[in-house]
């Protein structure tokens, strides 16, 4: 887990996460920035902190112009304070939906119309455009969700769980388990059972069905719509917007995570340097991103903690990986593994153990999580994109409802929480006949 939207008291995540144990007051880590960039002899910090980030993006502009721009970026900045998506109720159970905010809309139209990619290139400091287009959010993200992020890192409300995910996670199970839930895990499940247009439960791998008064599909929506459902109900506006594979096209990681004792106290938690170019497996690249965890002295064991080096895919290095035999992906594993290797020594400067543990790729996701193209999130929420805002439920089954990052782009953990929470509320009103 690199930052988690909602970890401030009075935001709408933050009740969220409390109630389902996912944050505990008392156990948050701050993190004093989003990350550092080393380009030609300089560095650049994106401070967690409005003043100080604001100063530094000054420090280093070559030109009155970026003077300018980085003033109206700060003003939208802080414009956005803790800005978050609604999450007290599903839109469904609103019954006068909100004005549109024309206020909102003006202040932030052209961060919505504007890749960070592109919104790079109105910089002349040759720093910022690299920081801008190899910051931990991916280029192809609309502007005004890297402004939200960093936003919320500066107005601490996106800060982490100590122990990072598997806390949150084991935190979460305990109170579930605590509420009288049940829990069980390594039971891949092969269709939802319909029966007469009402969802009676689910059918698992094994052959053992598991009969209920609703069933809630936590997972992905194309493997939900095309596994679990067989293909069988008509896809809904979703797979139509889908359809236009330039504007949704997908993207994820490969990581590298090694173990290693080296002191990292005195690192920023991310840190990217611009390199010389170098092949990685067939992949032409200039940048290493790399992140440590040595913030948190729970997730570091015996003086080892882990070290994690980021390579952006899009959809072709999915389609590429994918496509590989298992030695050829064995053997491609390793030749990324040992290449990140060679340039963290080259430029993270290695001083003590760096010892792989294992590759990430896309297939990895795809296998653990059957997730679309091994997305870990869901489409870039891109420039001029509209918001796909899809239905928690299907059309001609009752009693089965959606819950996961994909019903909002771009996903994400405060996404899936939210839709698990409204996934109950329109239960509830079911229940209680009010939809
Ligand atoms: C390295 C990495 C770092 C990340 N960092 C952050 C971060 O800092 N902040 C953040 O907000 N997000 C982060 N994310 C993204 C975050 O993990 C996802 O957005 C989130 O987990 C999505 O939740 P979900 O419930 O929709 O899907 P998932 O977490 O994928 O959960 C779906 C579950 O359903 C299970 N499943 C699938 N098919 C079946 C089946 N047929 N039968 C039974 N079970 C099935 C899967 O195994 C999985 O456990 C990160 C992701 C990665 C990979």
């Amino acid at each position: 887990m690199h930052w988690l939207i909602g970890t401030h008291s009075n935001s709408g995540l933050g009740r969220i996460w409390r109630e389902i144990g996912g944050i505990k007051d008392g156990d948050i880590v701050k993190l004093d920035s989003f990350f550092k960039v080393f380009y030609n002899n300089e560095t650049l910090t994106f401070y967690n902190d409005f003043d100080k980030l604001e100063c530094e993006l000054n420090r280093v502009c070559v030109c009155d112009k970026d003077k300018e721009e980085v003033a109206r970026f700060m003003d939208v900045l802080r414009y956005l304070g803790m800005f978050e998506i609604p999450s007290d109720i599903p839109p469904e159970l609103i019954i006068e939906q909100p004005k549109p905010d024309f206020a909102f809309a003006r202040k932030t139209i052209s961060f919505m119309t504007r890749t960070l990619g592109d919104y790079a290139q109105r910089f002349e400091t040759p720093i910022i455009r690299y920081a801008l287009e190899h910051a931990p959010v991916n280029k192809r993200f609309c502007v005004l969700y890297f402004a939200e992020t960093l936003s919320n890192l500066c107005s601490g409300n996106a800060d982490l769980p100590r122990g990072g995910s598997s806390v949150a996670i084991r935190n979460v199970t305990e109170r579930f388990k605590a509420l009288g839930g049940k829990l069980i895990t390594g039971a891949p499940v092969s269709e939802i059972i319909i029966e007469d247009g009402i969802a009676k439960g689910i059918k698992l791998e094994s052959g053992q069905t598991v009969y209920g008064d609703y069933t809630v599909a936590a997972c992905d929506i194309h493997h939900t719509y095309e596994k679990l459902l067989g293909n069988k109900y008509a896809p809904n506006a979703f797979f139509d917007d889908n359809s236009d594979k330039e504007k949704y096209s997908t993207y994820s990681y490969i990581i590298a995570a090694f173990k290693t004792n080296m002191d990292l106290h005195s690192r920023d938690v991310a840190e990217i340097y611009h390199t010389e170019k170098f092949d990685l497996s067939g992949k032409e690249c200039d940048v290493l991103s790399v992140r440590h965890y040595a913030y948190d002295e729970s997730l570091t064991n015996d003086g080892y903690t882990v070290l994690q080096v980021f390579v952006d895919t899009d959809a072709a290095d999915y389609q590429r990986i994918s496509g590989m035999s298992r030695s050829e992906y064995a053997e491609f594993k390793r030749r990324t593994g040992e290449t990140l290797k060679c340039q963290l020594e080259k430029y993270y400067g290695v001083n003590g153990d760096v010892e792989l543990i294992d590759v990430i790729t896309p297939r990895t996701y795809e296998r653990y999580l059957n997730s679309y193209q091994g997305s870990f999130m869901t489409f870039p929420l891109g420039a001029k994109m509209a918001q796909p805002l899809y239905a928690r439920r299907v059309d001609g089954i009752d009693k089965l409802y959606l819950a996961n990052q994909w019903l909002m782009a771009p996903g994400g953990t405060p996404i899936a929480v939210m839709s698990g929470k409204f996934a109950a509320q329109l239960i509830a009103a079911d229940a209680e006949g009010v939809i």
